[in-house]
């Protein structure tokens, strides 16, 4: 018999960069299609777009948010807009390990994403880590009061966790950005992040076997600072940090 504080835990998993490798998988077409959308949207050049698009990343944690309540612009228009990615599921990929890892973990797991719901099951469904969840909560989820909410809202962490009918103490959020982190952290979740799939580090393998192209051309490419990536190497508010899932399985 597991004990109780086991059965009872609930683990908030990020998808992007958590569960598989998106700098490789989507997250340049996304930029590009985001940039795209506010040229032809709200009447800017590139350069202003792409200012633009990291400003609300910075000062909401999504783009959309920025778009949404400064440029009235309707949400479920963009993320369909931005969200196309033909030919994904050739590029996805995730570690044997981590999936391994997962089917082991006891308590509650669900995804919790800033991204589409379309695209988060397309995602879980290509890499086969759908049935492995008890639920998916996007961004279309993250609402309260009439507005959107994603991360790293704090208050939003704590509705899900009253939605899940646990206290955020029993809940573990698992991510690769310290922002989401840290709002976590502060209502009283326990934080795990994710540096697997920091840009340039990951050495894994396509879903084919091949071995990335990609990843291997980043070896000897300049040093980008991924967003949300901290200086610090251990900050606070994390209680774990980890390369693969499998740390999970130790986690008190
Ligand atoms: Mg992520």
């Amino acid at each position: 018999m597991p004990p109780r504080e086991a059965t009872r835990r609930v683990w908030l998993f990020d998808l992007d960069n958590t569960l598989h490798d998106a700098s490789h998988a989507a997250f340049g077409e996304t930029h590009v299609a985001m940039n795209a959308y506010m040229i032809d949207h709200l009447g800017i050049d590139h350069d202003e777009a792409a200012r633009l698009r990291q400003h609300y990343l910075h000062r909401y944690g999504a783009t959309l948010l920025g778009l949404v309540r400064h440029h009235g612009v309707k949400a479920s228009h963009f993320l369909e807009e931005t969200h196309r990615h033909p030919g994904l599921e050739q590029r996805l990929r995730c570690s044997a390990h981590d999936r391994a890892a997962l089917k082991r973990l006891r308590g509650r797991k669900f995804i919790l994403t800033n991204a589409p719901r379309s695209y988060a099951l397309r995602v879980l469904n290509t890499l086969r880590l759908a049935d492995l969840f008890d639920g998916v909560i996007c961004i279309e989820d993250m609402t309260m009061f009439g507005e959107l909410r994603p991360k790293p809202d704090a208050r939003m962490f704590r509705h899900i966790a009253a939605r899940l009918k646990v206290r955020p103490s029993d809940c573990v959020l698992v991510e690769d950005v310290l922002e989401n982190q840290r709002a976590a952290r502060s209502i009283g979740m326990r934080t795990a992040w994710m540096r697997r799939y920091i840009e340039g580090r990951y050495r894994g393998h396509l879903r084919g076997g091949a071995t990335s192209g990609a990843n291997n051309a980043r070896k000897t490419g300049p040093k980008r600072r991924e967003v949300g990536v901290h200086p610090c190497p251990s900050p606070q508010y994390v209680c774990a940090k980890m390369n693969s899932l499998l740390t999970l399985l130790r986690l008190r």
